[in-house]
């Protein structure tokens, strides 16, 4: 259908390669965020070394004053899903924090999360983080083999409903998206399979998938802060993001220093430079 469909931003090559030098800033705030969750830490103190490599190599945050949000990235921490703000909350031994968060240069957007397990991990949170991280990776090499948009969906959603054990739930209520000269374009990435095989995979598309998962039930409600998002049940929750491009030889993860070849390669999927 041509009417009510979001326009969506095609790039050209030289830019999603300045794309690509955000999400290796990106890659490198993130490195420094996760290596700095132990336990003793304020969440506030991980926004702070996040930030610090964003100014250093002069990138700006697309995160801060986003809507009004008062930090670089977002800190979700055990039964919260996602937009959680940094501030004094000491990290505890067998926390699982999420830490989401982006980077623009030269008006450029990158995106990009990953999951700690703080100290000691519970085993059934490890799996929670290892089966969304894996099924991100599915849903990027999706991007690589698949026709459609919606093929990333069905991807993640056959991915983990096939892992053996204790089923995870898929959230609804948040889905990846578009990304290039702003954070949030369309279109829509989906967690899950539905009937709408979603806009055609074709060169200059760049999109942000993230996976969301949860042990429980997979309603949210957001808090008093009008930003965290928690699970109704209280259920841990768990999330993994990458910025992907496709080009005409192929797609390339901005936000992977490597493109994603560690993970994308064992899935048959090669990445190639932006050329
Ligand atoms: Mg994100
Ligand atoms: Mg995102």
């Amino acid at each position: 259908m041509a009417f009510g469909q979001p326009r969506i931003e095609y790039k050209t090559n030289s830019q999603m390669r300045i794309m690509h030098e955000a999400g290796l800033v990106l890659s490198r705030a993130l490195d420094a965020a996760v290596a700095a969750a132990v336990p003793g830490v304020t969440t506030k103190h991980l926004d702070d070394v996040f930030a610090a490599v964003l100014n250093e190599a002069g990138a700006k945050s697309n995160f801060f004053g986003y809507h009004g949000f008062p930090a670089t990235i977002c800190t979700s921490v055990n039964e919260e899903v996602v937009h959680g703000i940094p501030g004094g909350r000491v990290l505890e031994d067998g926390d699982i924090i999420s830490i989401d968060g982006g980077a623009i240069v030269n008006g450029w957007h990158s995106d990009s999360a990953r999951t700690v397990i703080v100290g000691t991990a519970d085993p059934e949170d490890q799996r929670l983080s290892d089966v969304t991280r894996a099924a991100m990776w599915r849903g990027i090499a999706a991007l690589a083999t698949g026709k459609h948009v919606g093929d990333i969906g069905a991807a993640i959603d056959d991915y983990v409903s096939s892992v053996p054990g204790k089923p995870l739930g898929i959230l609804e209520d948040y889905v990846g998206h578009g990304i290039g000269s702003e954070m949030h374009m369309p279109p829509d990435v989906l967690n899950y399979r539905t009937s709408h095989r979603g806009p055609k995979i074709r060169p200059g598309l760049c999109l942000a998938i993230e996976p969301m998962l949860v042990r429980g039930g997979i309603e949210t409600a957001v808090l008093e802060d009008d930003w965290t998002v928690v699970t109704t049940d209280g259920k841990r929750s768990c999330q993994w993001e990458h910025s992907v491009a496709v080009h005409e030889k192929g797609i390339w993860v901005l936000s992977a220093p490597d493109g994603g070849a560690e993970h994308l390669v064992p899935l048959g999927v090669t990445p190639v430079p932006i050329p």
